[in-house]
């Protein structure tokens, strides 16, 4: 038994290495990822439930990288944030978006709105950085309704007088703020009370057993009357099937986004969604 319990030992300490080096492999190539143009901004729309229009669009980043191909999120968000470079990779999807926003606007929905995820990493961003883009959508001529930063509920566990000082600073200038994943952690209805927000948005875990799961129903409409009685909107996340959409709109869920409608897709095929004057 000992015996096998070293090779154990070996074998385990071999793959945490490999895992480390992996690591330490992204943690350089992502410092020249922004400078190579390697990064890209997705964008999934998110449709007006009762209308079945485009109203806004959430931006995903993902990373092309050059030998491993497309790498998601979930695997570099997290190196980005332990190295800082998610503050230059943050403010480089900002732009983009804006960018991206002042497009649609112009051309298509002057309504239109783009969110991007925040991290809790750049809640620590001095206030200076916030007031840089408030600076860079003045000079766009962009109010500040035309972004909605979406945080998750389980980052507002952490520094939370930070988040608080953040989130009244980007409602001051007119940003909206989205609380993501929500149900999901474990004091959703704390944050409801203690801050100020403008949208929930249900996490796919309750859209996507909708239909075979009638307590999952009964948890989103009650999501649902709850927001709409504390003045919020509220955007269902996953939804996959034409049935989730049926259901989500049958309690009044205001917006929604998922595969349904769209993956993620490069701004020029928004574009074209926008164009074609896509209703859902
Ligand atoms: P999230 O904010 O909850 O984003 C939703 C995720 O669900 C996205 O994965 C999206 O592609 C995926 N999704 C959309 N529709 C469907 C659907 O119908 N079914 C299923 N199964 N999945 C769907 P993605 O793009 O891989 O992003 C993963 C996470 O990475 C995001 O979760 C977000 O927390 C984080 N992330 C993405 N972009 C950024 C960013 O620019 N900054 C930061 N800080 N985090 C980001
Ligand atoms: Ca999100
Ligand atoms: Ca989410
Ligand atoms: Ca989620």
């Amino acid at each position: 038994a000992k015996r096998e319990g070293r090779n154990c030992f070996h074998y385990f300490t071999n793959s945490m290495q490999e895992t480390a080096n992996t690591r330490m492999r992204l943690a350089n190539d992502l410092r020249h990822a922004v400078k190579n143009g390697e990064l890209l901004v997705h964008y999934q729309p998110i449709i007006d439930l009762s209308t079945g229009y485009i109203q806004k669009a959430e931006a995903l980043v993902r990373w092309q990288h050059p030998k491993s191909g497309i790498i998601n999120p979930d695997k570099f968000i997290p190196i980005a944030e332990e190295t800082g470079l998610i503050v230059e990779i943050g403010d480089w999807i900002f732009h983009q978006a804006a960018t991206q926003v002042k497009y649609c606007r112009a051309t298509y929905n002057s309504n239109f709105q783009i969110s991007i995820n925040k991290s809790p990493f750049q809640f620590k961003v001095d206030s200076s950085r916030c007031h840089s883009w408030f600076e860079h959508l003045k000079k766009l001529g962009l109010p500040g309704e035309s972004i909605v930063v979406e945080i998750t509920e389980s980052s507002m566990m952490e520094a939370t007088n930070n988040i608080y000082d953040y989130l009244l600073k980007l409602r001051d200038n007119g940003m909206q703020v989205a609380l993501d994943d929500f149900g999901t952690g474990y004091s959703s209805l704390a944050y409801l009370k203690k801050f100020d927000i403008d949208y929930i948005k249900i996490d796919k875990s309750f859209v996507q057993s909708l239909s075979s799961d009638s307590d999952d129903l009964t948890l989103c409409e009650a999501m649902v009357v709850m927001a709409h009685k504390l003045n919020l909107r509220v955007i269902a996340e996953g939804i996959e099937t034409w049935d989730q959409f049926e259901l989500l709109k049958s309690i009044e869920c205001d917006f929604g986004q998922g595969y349904l409608f769209s993956k993620p897709i490069p701004a020029n095929e928004l574009n074209q969604l926008f164009a074609e004057n896509t209703a859902f």
